[in-house]
């Protein structure tokens, strides 16, 4: 019997969905974890109760107890077919839960129905409204042009970096970029295709950074990297191949070439820092790369 193996009770028991096993006389075998959580009622209290028991008093849409007119495990012992439906369980602290019920016919070597497998799971508004907030979570630190994180979430990392310093001693650096003479793209081929270049930018930036590392758009035509774990020649390296890439990346907008270039300040966290001195040095760094001619990358010294 699948309810006597460990291995199967292990899958089954970690199912975010609740799974319980009855045989032909609606006796219930096995209850897996996910059931203990979504009805409240534990594997000892359930099993070899009969689910007609009066435990879980499912009823449907219109109040009626399934348990006397037309369980749908029930009536799947019987002609062994496939059923699924919404139904309303007793939990055992007194509420109704929404569940979605699929009932399978269980059956022997030969073939013969010899009971049935109910998977349930929580069907509730609570559940919808997690997952719309993590939906929410995610759109509240993106950026919508550009698909990058946004500036909080940029913040976010760098104070995460800055704690990680300071509690393992583990270093890393910021790169501040701008795009170079980005209102002469605006004026030239309009604002819409200015977006475009921004979000060809970012695109170049972030499929070329490391997994850890976090790519945010600080401002409008800013972008702000974070990146973990470095010292200064990888900080170094990995700035001037943002420059190169970017400098290699081009839109073609009706045989017509649209091209940008950046300059970036970046600079190692120190001990001593906070996050505004840390910024403020990326910031003067930048200011040198622009005052230098642009299309560069500038460094503290070593
Ligand atoms: P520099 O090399 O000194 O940085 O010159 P720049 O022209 O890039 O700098 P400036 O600060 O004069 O202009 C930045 C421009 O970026 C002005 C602003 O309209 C434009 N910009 C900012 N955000 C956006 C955006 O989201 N979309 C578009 N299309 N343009 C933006
Ligand atoms: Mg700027
Ligand atoms: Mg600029």
């Amino acid at each position: 019997m699948i309810q006597n193996t460990d291995f199967y009770r292990e899958i089954l028991d970690n199912l975010y969905d609740g799974v319980y096993f009855l045989d032909r006389n609606r006796r219930i075998t096995y209850w897996s974890k996910g059931a203990e959580r979504i009805t409240g009622f534990t594997s000892a209290e359930v099993v070899g109760k009969s689910c007609a028991d009066d435990i879980l008093t499912h009823v449907d849409e219109a109040g009626a107890r399934l348990c006397v007119v037309g369980c749908p495990v029930a009536a799947t012992i019987q002609d062994g077919l496939s059923r699924t439906a919404e139904i309303f369980l007793h939990h055992k602290d007194g509420h109704r839960v929404s569940v979605y019920v699929r009932a399978a016919a269980l059956r022997d070597a030969e073939g013969r129905v010899t009971g049935a497998v109910e998977i349930f799971s929580d069907n509730s508004a609570r559940l919808a409204a997690l997952e719309r907030i993590r939906e929410l979570e995610a759109v509240a630190y993106l950026d919508s042009l550009t698909g990058l994180a946004n500036r909080r979430y940029a913040e976010i990392a760098l104070q995460t970096r800055f704690d990680e310093m300071q509690r393992y001693g583990w270093r890393f650096g910021v790169i501040l970029i701008d795009l170079d003479h980005f209102k002469q793209i605006n004026d030239t081929h309009g604002h819409a295709v200015g977006d475009q270049v921004l979000a060809m930018v970012a695109r170049t930036l972030l499929g070329n950074a490391r997994s850890f590392d976090v790519v945010g758009r600080w401002g409008g035509e800013e972008f702000l990297v974070v990146a973990a774990n470095v010292d200064w020649q990888k900080l170094s390296a990995a700035a001037n191949r943002f420059r190169m890439l970017v400098e290699r990346s081009y839109l073609m907008l009706n045989a017509q070439i649209v091209r940008t270039t950046i300059s970036g300040g970046a600079t190692l966290a120190q001990p001593e820092d906070t996050v505004e001195t840390l910024l403020k040095r990326a910031d003067n760094l930048l200011y040198q790369s622009k005052a230098n001619g642009r299309n560069r990358m500038t460094l503290d010294l070593l």
